[in-house]
């Protein structure tokens, strides 16, 4: 078990590149892989290009070594009051859901196939009993799902259409989602069985990609609060997001039309936002008025009295913001267009008064298929998780 006191420093934005195995399908049809792991190192080689991030995960690399690796270091911190959030970004097919374990149903017992959810979930419980003596830890979680600017509560217990809920900004709470059910959750297993019971509310479509894929964004958020027994005053909460984000893939690929257009456009307008956000937090300086809207640029630059070396950095990022849409999703964002849900939810990991310092950590984890056919959608995976390093 991690002990969150002595664990190392860790960067506040990292990025992990995991290249799934080629699937028997692709070997039948006789796919060449097209993506190499330089050995020993965190780079990638594709065709003359290469890349380098925090981490680089080959085809090989089992979960239980993936989680060790990347993600079991943030678990203590957690328990010192920073907020966590892990992303699972990529297209469609390229292991996103596998990596995280959001659609967990049931343990084999095997934890080399168990994903980051069930995995982080087993720790997290762990570490509390190992501290009980000392701390009294509450563990709530809540489960939502992000569809065309919708945001659906995934264990409200009602039908779809009655599980609707607002994101709203609240001048000093930040980024609430008033009404969403938080369960209190004592065990690994029960944690688990609201998992699953949340998985099997959300909403699937299929498009011309060759499998039913996920069109939503799935957020996991694990509240932990722990107050110490002996003195009320030292206390802590942390949230832990754990997101499954929907598919990257380019719309043109997906020979997608009318509603499934309009989704395409959301949903890439969505992850452009998101990827504005992550590359702001990991400059560093003047992270809590960094960019969350920067798809709103004017009116955040009135609201916000933005000091003008973040100024300077906002125009930056949208400008990059821009070209990455334009290079990547082959559109031309309007700078007008209303703040991306998907950012602004991700506002609620801004500073907590009980939090140490309100210090927020993000894990990035891209994707890709490493079977030539998907060379163009995995470059641009690369290109997107190199922005946000
Ligand atoms: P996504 O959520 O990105 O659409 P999935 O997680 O559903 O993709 O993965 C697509 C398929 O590939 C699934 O059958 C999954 O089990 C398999 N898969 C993905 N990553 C791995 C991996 N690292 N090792 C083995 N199988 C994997
Ligand atoms: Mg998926």
């Amino acid at each position: 078990m991690v002990d969150g006191e002595n664990s190392k420093t860790i960067d506040t934005v990292q990025v992990a590149l995991r290249i799934r195995p080629l699937m028997q399908q692709e070997i039948d049809r006789g796919c060449d892989e097209c993506i190499e792991a330089i050995s020993g190192g965190n780079q990638v080689q594709i065709k003359d290009l290469a890349f380098t991030y925090n981490y680089v995960f080959a085809q090989h690399i089992n979960q239980q070594e993936f989680y060790d690796t990347a993600v079991k270091g943030l678990i203590g911190k957690l328990f010192q009051g920073y907020n966590v959030t892990i992303l699972a970004y990529g297209q469609t097919g390229s292991g996103k859901t596998y990596t995280m374990g959001t659609n967990y149903s049931g343990s084999d017992g095997d934890s080399t196939k168990l994903g980051v959810i069930p995995q982080a979930v087993a720790d997290i419980f762990d570490f509390i009993e190992t501290h009980e003596d000392k701390y009294i830890f509450k563990v709530n979680v809540s489960f939502m799902e992000l569809y065309q600017e919708q945001c659906y509560d995934l264990l409200s217990g009602k039908e779809r259409g009655h599980s609707i809920i607002e994101i709203r900004e609240d001048i000093n709470k930040g980024v609430i989602l008033p009404g969403i059910t938080e369960l209190a959750v004592t065990s690994t297993m029960e944690t688990m069985m609201v998992l699953e019971q949340g998985s099997s509310g959300r909403v699937t479509g299929s498009t011309a990609m060759n499998q039913a894929s996920s069109r939503s964004h799935a957020v996991f958020t694990i509240i932990i609060s722990k107050e110490s027994r002996s003195d009320k005053n030292i206390a802590t909460t942390s949230k832990f997001h754990l997101v499954d984000l929907a598919g990257s893939e380019r719309i043109k690929k997906t020979k997608a039309s009318g509603e499934r257009l309009k989704e395409g456009v959301k949903i890439n307008q969505g992850l452009l936002a998101l990827g504005n956000v992550i590359s702001a937090l990991g400059d560093g300086t003047n992270r809590s008025y960094i960019s969350y809207r920067d798809s709103k640029l004017t009116r955040l630059l009135q609201a916000l009295r933005l000091r003008s070396n973040a100024t300077q950095r906002l125009l930056q990022h949208a400008h990059w913001g821009r070209s990455l849409a334009i290079e990547i999703y082959g559109f031309y964002p309007d700078p007008c267009e209303s703040p991306s849900k998907l950012s602004l939810l991700f506002h609620s990991n801004s500073p907590s008064p009980d939090s140490l310092g309100g210090n927020s950590l993000t894990l990035m984890v891209a994707c890709v298929s490493p079977a030539d056919y998907n060379l163009d959608e995995t470059v641009s995976t690369l290109r997107y998780a190199d922005r946000a390093r």
